[in-house]
């Protein structure tokens, strides 16, 4: 099957085709590594596993890469308030952001790549970029883009920059003007910064150098797609393009996808408007990790997405739904044969398929897998369902969660380590007095009682079942008996 992705570039869906003999070249910008991330940055790297995910059900094979921005402005305002090096205080974000992408199940990219450790690479590109008079050196020493140099500026964003001043500059990372700069490429070093004696000077790189840079060392200085959130258009995208397509004289990415906001009552969450949360604010609060990741893919790439506190309550009840089912069809006890459920199964495949292939429409993917299962439980209560039919829909729900990946649950894992962290980090006071109950007791301890329970039980010692029962329950894992026997599960 072939997947079908808006391209901003174009402005139009068209398929991500894969030229014969090379995997599929995708950047996608990674993080600055100054702080924890919050949940909007987490949105767009949970789109973009989305995106991995589907390529993978697809049959493609992949060469995605990451860049991590490693020097920049804030690192070195925060680094040098805390008199670190920069390569200690941002190997300290680093750390957290995986072990944040780890809890989230986002599957680490084939190429990781550090800005600092390509600056050579950088300050190659900047050089032929002066070789052809599309970089200058202004009197600091500083190297800037020429924007004139590129009259294609602003293909991507389409902004109307009839507004841009010809030499003007700036030397920002980020800036948010509809006008057009001439952009920093390279900052001349200042006193007490991070720098690196290069054959452009002394100094360090702008951001948007770091990227084009790094493509071209793994994809090629042509490649499929690029990806990041859609606050990264422009500049940051239209200053990728313009620098790599002026050295090169080829197409940089042919194809480019952005992420849509997670908003906040219709703001952007982000960290300069304080209306953000951590994934580590959420999992002290005592959301379940398998929750958020759900609830953060499930409205499609495509659209903005209003984050909000009902929003995770409603996929942790429909992850339970899925266990659940789970857990019951594999326990059953079923005749050999097969009924109409199993052709059901493989309708609802097919639908997950096409809605995927459709522009990543994740909210149109989920619908036919909860149906199947509703129908399912239905024929479950009948006693209707036969083994054939348990097969082909175990094999839907596993097409399923290689990309949505919330069946199994981790979750305790993820909240323990969240514990863990809010211990050292001095935010002990922010963990849910819940979390800590339920966490007090391990699986093991669990699983004993539940079967002192069942032994009681079988007893007819029905006082000690329910003290053990009301036990759990104050510990926050609660007891469900069915007809295919015991199962818990934390609150
Ligand atoms: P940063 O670490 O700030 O460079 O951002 C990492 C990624 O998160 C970038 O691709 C941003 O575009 C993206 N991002 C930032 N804020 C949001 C948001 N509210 N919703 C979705 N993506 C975001
Ligand atoms: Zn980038």
């Amino acid at each position: 099957m072939n997947l079908n992705l808006y391209n901003t570039l174009s402005g139009k869906v068209e398929p991500l085709t894969l030229e014969a003999g090379k995997p599929l070249g995708i950047y996608a910008c990674g993080p600055t590594v100054y702080d924890y991330g919050h949940i909007g940055n987490f949105r767009t790297f949970l789109q973009v596993d989305v995106l991995r995910r589907t390529l993978k059900l697809f049959g493609v094979p992949l060469r995605h890469v990451m860049n991590i921005t490693d020097v920049d402005d804030k690192i070195i305002r925060n680094a040098t308030a805390l008199n670190l090096p920069i390569g200690e205080y941002t190997a300290r974000f680093e750390k957290a952001f995986f072990e944040d992408l780890d809890a989230l199940h986002v599957q680490r990219p084939e190429v990781i790549a550090r800005a600092t450790e390509h600056i050579d690479q950088m300050v190659k590109l900047i050089e032929r970029l002066a070789a052809q008079g599309a970089a200058y050196q202004a009197e600091d020493g500083s190297w800037y883009f020429r924007l004139a140099a590129f009259p294609a500026y602003g293909k991507l964003s389409k902004k109307d920059l009839s507004g841009m001043v010809d030499g003007a500059r700036v030397d920002v990372d980020e800036y948010e003007k509809d006008s057009a700069r001439d952009f920093a490429l390279w900052k001349a070093a200042k006193p007490g910064e991070t720098s690196w004696q290069t054959a452009i000077g002394r100094g360090r790189p702008g951001w948007h150098i770091e990227c084009s840079a790094m493509a071209m060392e793994y994809l090629g200085e042509s490649f499929d797609l690029h990806a990041g959130g859609e606050d990264l258009t422009f500049p940051h995208h239209e200053n990728e393009i313009a620098q790599s397509e002026c050295a090169t004289h080829k197409t940089f990415a042919r194809h480019w996808m952005h992420v849509r906001f997670l908003l906040v009552e219709g703001r952007k969450m982000s960290k300069s408007e304080g209306n953000f949360f951590t994934l580590r604010d959420l999992l002290l609060k005592g959301y379940k990790a398998s929750a958020i990741r759900f609830a953060l893919v499930s409205v499609p790439y495509g659209n903005q997405m209003n984050f909000t506190f009902d929003g995770l309550v409603e996929a942790t009840a429909a992850i339970e739904r899925l266990r659940n089912f789970h857990a019951r069809l594999v326990a059953a006890k079923l005749e050999p044969g097969a009924t109409a459920l199993k052709a059901a199964a493989g309708h609802a495949e097919t639908a997950f398929r096409a809605a995927l292939a459709n522009d990543l429409n994740t909210a149109e993917a989920r619908a036919p897998i909860f149906e199947l299962v509703r129908q399912a439980n239905t024929a479950l209560d009948k006693g209707e369902v036969l083994a054939g039919d348990r097969d082909a829909i175990l094999e839907t729900l596993l097409f399923f969660d290689s990309v949505f990946d919330v069946m199994e649950d981790r979750d305790a894992e993820a909240t323990r380590h969240a514990i863990e962290w809010a211990h050292s980090a001095g935010r002990a006071d922010e963990i849910a007095p819940a979390l800590l109950a339920g966490l007090s007791i391990s699986d093991e301890e669990v699983e004993k009682l539940v079967a002192e329970r069942t032994a009681a039980k079988k007893m007819r010692n029905f006082a000690r079942a329910d003290q053990i029962r009301i036990e759990l329950a104050e510990k926050g894992i609660l007891i469900e008996d069915s007809k295919d026997g015991v199962r818990w599960k934390r609150k």
